[in-house]
């Protein structure tokens, strides 16, 4: 038995983990708008929840703005990947907008269904975050047909006009156990609820949850790389303890690890969110190898291929095969 066993400083590193198809490409969107139209770019809100991503962006001479009232008309906005209600598209073209909606077409789907179950007159039950942008666009998409549910106490508040034409939905980046538990305790109320016809999690979140659970039970520490207000980010911290590990923090940066978090530590788990650049990863499993950490082992439970294309109102400008 090594000396080097017996320290047992190991680091596992989640994978899946970072990026997915539909950051990648809204990111994608942004540089590409960029370097084709010049700046300013003016994007509607945060084009993915990643400070980095944000900062590196503004820098490049990107305008981040709360609301399409506050772009000068004819100018260029980009919508972020969470995705907008229709009246913020009806409000960009009346101000005369140019637009790119870098909405993931993993949120369109979702809007897609909010309409078609509106149509058919259903009430709708989003299972999401309250003030979440993308549980905003969605609900947008049919104001008068969707409720919100989110905290265990919001089932009781709900009201529908016919029971039989009841269909839960749901935002893309939560804990998939905690929206079971939810689903589980609408169907007591409403027995013939529907389920949305395919999985509005997606599959990054799913992917990465299921990789975090993978190594937490083997973790003293779990670090996940990503922005306070990421959702998907704060999941993995939530389904890291769920798991067993003993104890997560989410960080944005290396910077902010504290060193007190390290104490008696041996084995430290590794991921991040579906908007984090690796580099910021990177970083992370530098310190720590600093702090004493050798090994780096991969716990890999997917492998992903996922990708998008870009959006057709920026590809019709692209240079071809670009
Ligand atoms: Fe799309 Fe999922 Fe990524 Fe959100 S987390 S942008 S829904 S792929």
């Amino acid at each position: 038995s090594g000396a080097e066993h017996s320290s047992g400083k190991r680091i596992l590193l989640a994978k899946p983990r970072g990026y997915c198809a539909g950051v990648d490409r809204a990111v994608d969107t942004v540089e590409r708008a960029l370097e084709t139209y010049g700046p300013p770019v003016y994007v509607r809100k945060e084009i993915v929840h990643n400070h980095h991503v944000v900062q590196t962006l503004r820098d490049r001479g990107v305008i981040f703005v709360e609301d399409t009232s506050e772009v000068p008309e004819g100018s260029l906005v980009v919508f972020s990947a969470h995705g907008v209600s229709p009246a913020v598209h009806e409000e960009a073209s009346k101000r005369g907008l140019r637009t790119i909606d870098a909405t993931c077409p993993l949120v369109t789907k979702v809007h897609k269904e909010v309409n078609r179950f509106a149509r058919k007159d259903y009430d709708i039950l989003l299972i999401g975050h309250e003030g979440h942008e993308e549980v905003e666009g969605t609900s947008g998409e049919a104001p008068d047909r969707v409720q919100l549910v989110d905290k265990p106490d919001d089932v009781d508040d709900v009201e529908v006009r016919d029971p039989s034409k009841v269909v839960w939905l749901s935002q893309t980046t939560l804990s998939v156990d905690e929206t079971m538990e939810r689903v589980h305790q609408l169907q007591e109320r409403y027995p013939d609820m529907q389920a949305p016809p395919s999985d509005d999690i997606c599959y990054a979140t799913s992917n990465r949850q299921v990789a975090v659970k993978a190594m937490a039970a083997e973790c003293d520490l779990v670090l996940v790389v990503g922005s306070q207000n990421s959702s998907n980010s704060k999941r993995l911290v939530e389904v890291a303890l769920q798991a067993g590990a003993s104890t997560s923090y989410l960080v944005d940066y290396a910077s902010e690890i504290d060193e007190s978090w390290l104490d008696g530590v041996d084995t430290v788990g590794v991921t991040s969110g579906a908007s984090v650049p690796d580099a910021l990863v990177f970083q992370v499993l530098d310190y720590l190898q600093e702090q004493g950490w050798g090994e780096v082992e991969e716990v890999t439970t997917a492998n992903e291929k996922v990708s998008f294309a870009l959006p057709r109102e920026l590809r019709k400008d692209l240079p071809e095969n670009s």
